[in-house]
């Protein structure tokens, strides 16, 4: 039973992966960002600083820097995501408490990230969560198309069968939660007090954005708040 009467419906869970489930101040995600960033620069023969604003515009205009390369490029995923999210879990620590409140919500649990669907195995294995999901979604599972577009997340309640009013939705990134209210599910945004200021301000995580008419709920501490509210 939820402690939030709120979220009494709430039936599927579902979590970003990155920045979302384990803490931005971590410095984890800031090593697949500079992966990416020396992976376009290798492939387009730019110099790293221009390779950086490539993918920072495609992050901004295409979802992911991903989706850009491909639908620039015409560049093949698989090389990409097996670089880009070859990285070094050590920095990462599980989160018991985390795993309790998760273990312990009343109904199914997802992930959801535009990482490699190997990646959401890599990382919440490594923080000792995976098992407790009922499915996840990469980005393969969305034949390459990223939130915040629409189409993602009706194939993910296509998939998993869910009824979005009876769904709750937590991410880092603002935008990414704009779809899923509208479809009914309740969002939750999960900030940090990173400073991203040479991030695109669309595509900056929530640390210093002010809260959007599509959030329900804002929380600095996801383990706290599913304390709370859970
Ligand atoms: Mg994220």
């Amino acid at each position: 039973m939820t402690q939030n009467s709120d979220l009494k419906h709430i039936q599927n869970w579902i979590f970003d992966l990155d920045n979302t489930l384990y803490r931005a101040d971590a410095e984890f995600f800031s090593q697949i960002d500079r992966k990416i960033t020396s992976f376009i620069s290798r492939y387009l023969a730019l110099q790293p600083q221009k390779a950086r604003y490539v993918q920072k515009e495609f992050l901004a205009e295409y979802g992911t820097s991903l989706s850009g390369m491909m639908a620039v490029h015409g560049m093949d995923p698989a090389e990409f995501l097996d670089y880009v999210h070859d990285v070094d879990l050590h920095m990462l620590e599980p989160d018991p408490q985390l795993r309790g409140f998760i273990q312990a919500l009343p109904g199914r649990k997802f992930i959801f990230t535009n990482g490699s669907k190997g990646h959401a195995k890599n990382v919440a294995g490594h923080l000792n969560l995976f098992d407790l999901f009922d499915g996840s979604f990469g980005i393969e599972d969305v034949d390459y198309v990223p939130k915040p577009k629409r189409s993602p997340y009706i194939k993910f309640c296509d998939v998993f069968d869910i009824d979005p009013e009876t769904a709750i939705f937590f991410e880092d990134s603002v935008r990414n939660l704009e779809v899923p209210k509208h479809m009914g599910m309740r969002t939750v945004l999960v900030t940090s007090d990173e400073d991203w200021g040479d991030e695109p301000e669309i595509t900056r995580p929530a640390g210093h954005t002010t809260k959007a008419d599509w959030v329900d709920y804002i929380t600095n501490d996801l383990t706290g708040w599913l304390g709370e509210n859970s």
